[in-house]
């Protein structure tokens, strides 16, 4: 490796889908490690496989599935946990264990109820473990930033004695700045005796918006490893951006001197299937891959631009995949061009998957004249969303106005049976949500609710966007249709698909 390579570690499915209501079914995973791949990211950490059987199932998928990358399974500080972590990763071609336990007072009195020495001892004996089974053994001191540097010393002498060859310095909390968190690396360079054979990871939280500012001051004090997610999601205000990272050093090659093997025509479009499948949106103004980070709305910023690019425009926006190209097809398209552009657009979809698309995407152009690549992606992610569904929304009808409002729905389960019913409500949303609710009847409470067009217009598809909780757990549902009332009950059949499949005891601390 070169020594001005930045090794690329993507926590999007472990961080990332800790994201309250990102839960992610096992395929959906899959497709996003699939990309994660085609990105060209050097490890990702694909899961947390003791926490849950979902979790270990979703893991060892994707080690099977997915050959390039190093694939990095996390485990708490514990026999069984290390074991389960590798049983889900024993079958990839690059496995990585992923050992963490936390080295901060605060933590170990409060949370783990043990003293130093014992964490030390405990430390040591599961990366021990973990080396018996692979090679690459990462170990994280979790909250090491709130840790006394002294005792970071120790701990990291003592798991790259026994074999640690990533050791990586935790911001879980998000509480360092960068010239601090530059001195904490620097002491870790110069007080730990066997450094060298270690390769030196920075894992950073947002809390106090330096995740990425953090992560690149690390950078130039020696770190070769940087932990991020894509769109930043992860844990309450998130991880550092991967995009972000990776532009501020391809940008600003200038200043940084690195490189990544990350293929930054492919950032745009991991970016929207991330948020499509997590249910977390891009806020417009976010750096690289909101939607308002290359428009330019003052007059003499466009006029700068439309001369020369450069005047207003520090990155291409080709660089991360955006075109800018406005699709053509219309409902005359037929099933090969449109395939053909799906593909182009990244989404390889099955027959099955194909017919439902292609049937959804006529419906549209029939009502839209011209049916634009942001639509598609809406009307794509009804259409692949189908595969994990224990109830279809086959029909909705409603009325509202100057009446009571009321909703009929008619569903239809796994099994091909067919459910009718219909309820009152506040308004036409509600009342359709009544009518569902009679025929699936598990409790639950709304406690978001979005609706967006995708595209300007007034035969604009509506984009609903809603978060549901129950029994303390946060599911996200989607649904996108010409009609608001219709993708509602779309994005609520959506959310409840998720509760009645998700699994139980999920969660856990990590770093
Ligand atoms: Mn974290």
């Amino acid at each position: 490796m070169s020594d001005n390579k930045i090794i690329i570690f993507d926590t999007t499915l472990r961080d990332g889908e800790q994201s309250p209501g990102a839960t992610l079914t096992m395929k959906e995973k899959l497709e996003i490690a699939q990309q994660l791949d085609k990105l060209g990211v050097d490890v990702i950490e694909a899961g947390f496989p003791a926490t849950s059987p979902g979790d270990f199932e979703a893991v060892h998928l994707i080690a099977e599935k997915v050959r390039r990358p190093i694939i990095c399974a996390l485990a708490h500080a514990n026999p069984e946990a290390v074991d389960a972590a590798w049983n889900a990763i024993k079958g990839a071609a690059h496995p990585r264990l992923h050992v963490f336990l936390s080295s901060s007072d605060i933590h170990i009195a409060h949370q783990l109820r043990k003293d130093r020495d014992e964490i030390l001892n405990l430390a040591v004996a599961m990366v021990a473990r973990a080396k018996g089974y692979t090679e690459d053994v990462e170990f994280s001191p979790m909250d090491t930033t709130r840790s006394d540097a002294a005792y970071i010393y120790q701990i990291l002498k003592s798991v790259i004695d026994v074999g640690a060859t990533t050791v990586n310095i935790a911001d879980t909390v998000g509480y360092t700045t960068p010239q601090e968190f530059g001195e904490l690396i620097e002491g870790v360079f110069k007080k730990v005796p066997n450094i060298g054979r270690a390769l030196v990871s920075v894992h950073c939280h947002n809390d106090l918006g330096l995740a990425v500012a953090n992560s690149l001051e690390s950078l130039r004090r020696g770190v070769r490893q940087v932990e991020c997610t894509i769109n930043g999601i992860g844990e309450r205000a998130g991880n550092a951006s991967l995009e972000e990272i990776v532009m501020a050093l391809q940008t600003r090659r200038d200043f940084f001197a690195f490189t990544t093997n990350i293929d930054t025509t492919q950032i745009y479009k991991t970016s929207r299937l991330v948020s499509r499948l997590t249910g977390m949106p891009v806020q417009p103004n976010k750096a690289i891959v909101g939607a308002n980070a290359f428009r330019h709305e003052s007059g003499i910023h466009q006029d700068g631009v439309l001369k020369e690019r450069s005047t207003y425009e520090i990155m291409d926006p080709r660089s991360i995949g955006l075109t800018g190209s406005t699709l053509s097809l219309g409902k005359l398209s037929g099933r090969h061009a449109f395939r053909n552009h799906l593909q182009e657009l990244g989404y390889y979809l099955n027959d099955e998957e194909l017919a439902t698309a292609f049937k959804a995407f006529k419906e549209l152009a029939d009502k839209k004249k011209e049916v634009t690549d942001r639509d598609l992606e809406a009307l794509l992610g009804d259409a692949l969303r189908n595969g994990i569904e224990t109830f279809h929304l086959e029909r909705v009808h409603y009325s509202g106005g100057h009446t009571m409002p009321t909703a009929s729905v008619k569903l239809v389960d796994a099994q091909g049976k067919t459910w009718e019913d219909a309820a009152l409500g506040d308004g036409p949303v509600d009342a359709a949500y009544q009518a569902i609710n009679r025929i699936v009847g598990t409790p639950n409470e709304l406690v978001e609710f979005n609706i967006n067009s995708v595209t300007e217009g007034k035969e604009a598809v509506g984009e609903a966007m809603i978060r549901i909780e129950s029994e303390g757990q946060v599911y996200t549902g989607r649904g996108a249709d010409t009609d608001i009332v219709v993708a509602s009950a779309k994005a609520y059949v959506n959310a409840l698909n998720r509760l009645l499949g998700a699994q139980k005891g999920k969660g856990g601390q990590s770093p």
